[in-house]
């Protein structure tokens, strides 16, 4: 209850402060704070900690700031400090206390609901602040409106943390938020296409292929945001932009699992997907530098994009695999060999009996009699976690260096779900 009673006028503080900066939206965000402090959450002492230690740092840059002023036009701010001074004293303290509590109450799957809720709004934060373009979509209509949602994003965050840490259930939620970010990814391009420009990114419009991530920036020789968003995936989490986070592989995931079970892929794909590799990103440098007509390489694109939806509708549903991602789409194998430099990795321990039970579940074609003699997920492993709830033995973890199983899933979850709701505020084309 005494958390509570700091709590409430703390982040009531903070919403009047918004307001008087002219931010309606950052005021409701404060607001919404307010309202989990007293919703029978079980991860808001989590999140008030974290948003109330940025509360107080927020109220101390703003008394340095007022005091200095102040000092330099020669006025008094000795009571202007104090009072600040105070509201600051006061966050932190709500800060620590929830902190406590977070602490004392360690139920399971809270620190991962509330870790998943700072990453989240801290991520949506930062690129909110630091872009130039309106990146979250609600202030292009209402200006400020994006920190509602941020804190919204933030929640919705916690909430599938907690469905994702269910370990049965974690295969089937996989599946449903991919497809919830690919269907908010292609009704934004509808829209834009439709001519409601503030539903693209920049009002301009690109083709929604992922060859293009890598192919665009080799044809043009700029436009390096999409491929900077893939990089720095893989160094947070790896491969598992191909499991978790694309908007297109979510459609070869909807036509695999069509199959209840995975089949297996044919040997040559692993040569021709790398020859497609090559051949896409050398087509995109010389088309660049030859001086042909935009319309052909656009033709080119279009032409290769739905031959990629025609694989899935054809080939993904019959096997049950992943046959797009796997066999056919450049950025997959790419995903496939830099997100070797993250050290998420799927461990198999030395106990497996290698009844192969796993490899029906693998979708990718990680899980071969050879990779399962070798004890190790293939080259396509995309970290997408399916293999694990699948042995009925219990061999398959997350491993990464330092952590132990449990630890590595959870670490995991927080920040592939962040990443998640981070995408369906910021990513569209
Ligand atoms: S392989 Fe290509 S289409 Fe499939 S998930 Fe990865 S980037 Fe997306
Ligand atoms: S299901 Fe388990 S025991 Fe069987 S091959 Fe896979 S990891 Fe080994
Ligand atoms: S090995 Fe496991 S985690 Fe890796 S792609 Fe296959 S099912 Fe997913």
């Amino acid at each position: 209850m005494s958390t509570t009673i700091l709590t409430l006028p703390s982040v009531l503080f903070l919403a009047a402060h918004a307001c008087r900066l002219g931010s309606p939206g950052g005021a409701v965000f404060w607001l919404i704070a307010g309202f989990l402090a007293v919703a029978p959450v079980p991860w808001k002492n989590w999140a008030l900690a974290g948003l109330l230690a940025f509360g107080a740092w927020l109220w101390g840059d703003v008394t340095l700031a007022l005091v200095q002023q102040r000092m330099a036009l020669g006025l008094p701010w000795m009571r202007l400090a104090a009072i600040l001074g105070a509201i600051s004293l006061l966050s932190l303290t709500a800060s620590l206390m929830n902190g406590h509590r977070a602490y004392a109450n360690k139920k399971s799957g809270c620190p991962v609901q509330g870790l998943a809720f700072l990453l989240s709004v801290a991520g949506l934060a930062i690129a909110r602040q630091k872009t130039s373009l309106d990146i979250i979509l609600l202030d292009r209509f209402y200006p400020s409106g994006g920190w509602i949602v941020v804190i919204l994003l933030g929640c919705y965050a916690a909430w599938t943390a907690g469905k994702m840490l269910q370990p049965g259930n974690s295969a089937r939620w996989r599946r449903i938020i991919w497809t919830i970010f690919s269907v908010v990814f292609f009704l934004q391009l509808l829209l834009g296409q439709l001519g409601f420009e503030r539903f693209l990114m920049t009002g301009s419009l690109h083709l929604p292929i992922p060859a293009l991530i890598a192919a665009g920036p080799l044809y043009r020789g700029d436009g390096f945001f999409m491929l900077i968003l893939f990089a720095v995936t893989l160094v947070l989490v790896g491969p598992a932009w191909c499991s978790h986070l694309c908007y297109i592989g979510a459609w070869d995931n909807l036509a695999a699992t069509c199959k209840p079970r995975a089949g297996t892929l044919p040997g040559w794909t692993k040569t021709s997907r790398w020859l497609i590799c090559l051949a896409v990103l050398a087509a995109a440098l010389l088309l660049g530098r030859s001086g042909l007509p935009v319309s052909l390489a656009i033709t080119v694109a279009a032409v290769f994009g739905l031959a990629g939806v025609g694989i899935m509708l054809f080939w993904s549903r019959r096997t049950g695999m992943m046959t797009h991602c796997t066999s056919y789409c450049p950025m997959g194998l790419l995903a496939n060999i830099f997100g070797t430099i993250n050290p998420w990795r799927i461990r198999m321990q030395s106990e497996c009996c290698a009844c192969g039970i796993c490899s029906r579940y693998c979708r990718y074609g990680a899980l071969s009699a050879r990779d399962i003699e070798g004890r190790h997920a293939g080259l396509n492993c995309t970290l997408c976690g399916d293999c694990i709830i699948a042995c009925p033995h219990g061999h398959l973890h997350y491993r990464f260096p330092g952590l132990s199983d449990n630890t590595a899933r959870s670490a995991f979850i927080v920040v592939i779900v962040a990443l998640h709701a981070i995408f369906l505020g910021v990513a569209r084309l």
